[in-house]
């Protein structure tokens, strides 16, 4: 009887598998490919400046501008598209008073909004001085009469001194990079995932507690192989965007770094049921850069190479015709911001 009940347990889940991987596929419900909300994320906020290494600016301001910009993009462009921010003002998410708070307002608001893109817009930074320094080198050598010595003992000696000449070191680090999570064992989406859709099916649910409690069960074996089937199609769609992004960047003439890979500081990205990039738009800290990202020319074109890469990745997930494979994937420990 026991062998008989694993038999037909073991059946049930092979059936379990194959209607799930066959409506997975056949994109019916919450995974459904249209787009139908971009949620934009405008990096930092309140008091949380973000990298201040500029001339001009902090990358708080020049996050939300192009936020709000691309969005009324987005909007303009696909009218059917609906557009849902983290923040529109300079404050942090809920007027949050502690980091932790205010990264997870920002995946609430994605998740609750059932949003099918999540897109947050950061600006980069190296750590030496913004725009440039002086920095001091050799250039030759000199003779020069110094005491040594103390007392009676005290006597001019000749030694041989540097001469050091100043020059200026101009700030070169320029360009443009998309972060996607890292996807392993410790960085599991499954906990958002469901969070997610929980908000999908949910829509007469008005105690939320009940729902984050419900959401966050991942012990049913069904639960836990549902989210990993939506975890990889998120993280592939995530790289998806984000090396057309930087497709689309290098394609203007910026310098691209292209899709890379970060467990440190884009928790947020774990955090959202969805798939969801970190686009560094520039460096701070290069002062052509910050004027570039602080004008309006430079911001229209910021935008019109993320809506080039949005349009793009959504003919490609709409359509289902095969996207071309992620290139240029590089892991990465740096710690800009
Ligand atoms: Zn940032």
């Amino acid at each position: 009887m026991k062998t008989m009940f694993r038999v037909l347990s073991g059946l049930f889940i092979y059936v379990f598998v194959l209607f799930t991987f066959s409506s997975f596929n056949s994109q019916s419900g919450p995974s459904s490919a249209k787009l139908r909300t971009i949620v934009i994320d405008p990096g930092h906020g309140g008091i949380y400046t973000g990298t201040a290494n500029g001339l001009i600016s902090v990358e708080k301001d020049i996050t939300l501008e192009v936020s709000l910009k691309l969005g009324e993009a987005i909007k303009a462009k696909f009218p059917n598209l609906k557009v849902v921010y983290t923040r529109t003002t300079d404050a942090t998410v809920n007027n949050a008073t502690n980091l932790k708070d205010d990264l997870h307002g920002r995946a609430q608001i994605a998740n609750q909004a059932k949003g099918d893109l999540f897109i947050s817009i950061h600006v980069n930074s190296t750590p030496q001085h913004a725009g440039g320094y002086y920095e001091k080198r050799v250039i030759g050598h000199k003779k020069k009469l110094v005491y040594v010595g103390k007392g009676s003992k005290k006597h001019k000696k000749w030694v041989n001194a540097p001469i050091y000449e100043s020059y200026w070191v101009k700030n070169t680090r320029i360009g443009t990079e998309t972060y996607i999570w890292k996807a392993d064992r410790n960085s599991f989406k499954g906990d958002a995932i469901n969070q997610r859709d929980e908000a999908e099916s949910g829509e007469d649910v008005t105690d939320s507690a009940a729902v984050a409690e419900e959401a966050f069960d991942l012990s049913s074996p069904e639960a836990r192989m549902r989210a990993q089937l939506y975890e990889k199609k998120y993280f592939d769609n995530s790289a998806l965007f984000a090396t057309l992004v930087e497709e689309s960047f290098a394609a203007s003439g910026r310098q691209s770094y292209g899709v890379k890979q970060r467990d440190k500081g884009i928790q947020v990205l774990q955090a959202t049921g969805m798939p969801s990039v970190l686009i560094e738009i520039g460096f701070l800290s290069n002062k052509e850069e910050e004027e570039y990202m602080n004008s309006d020319k430079g911001q229209a074109e910021i935008v019109e190479n993320i809506l080039d890469a949005l349009s793009r990745y959504k003919d490609e997930v709409e359509t289902g015709i095969p996207a071309p494979s992620p290139v240029n994937l590089q892991s990465d420990s740096s710690t800009s911001k």
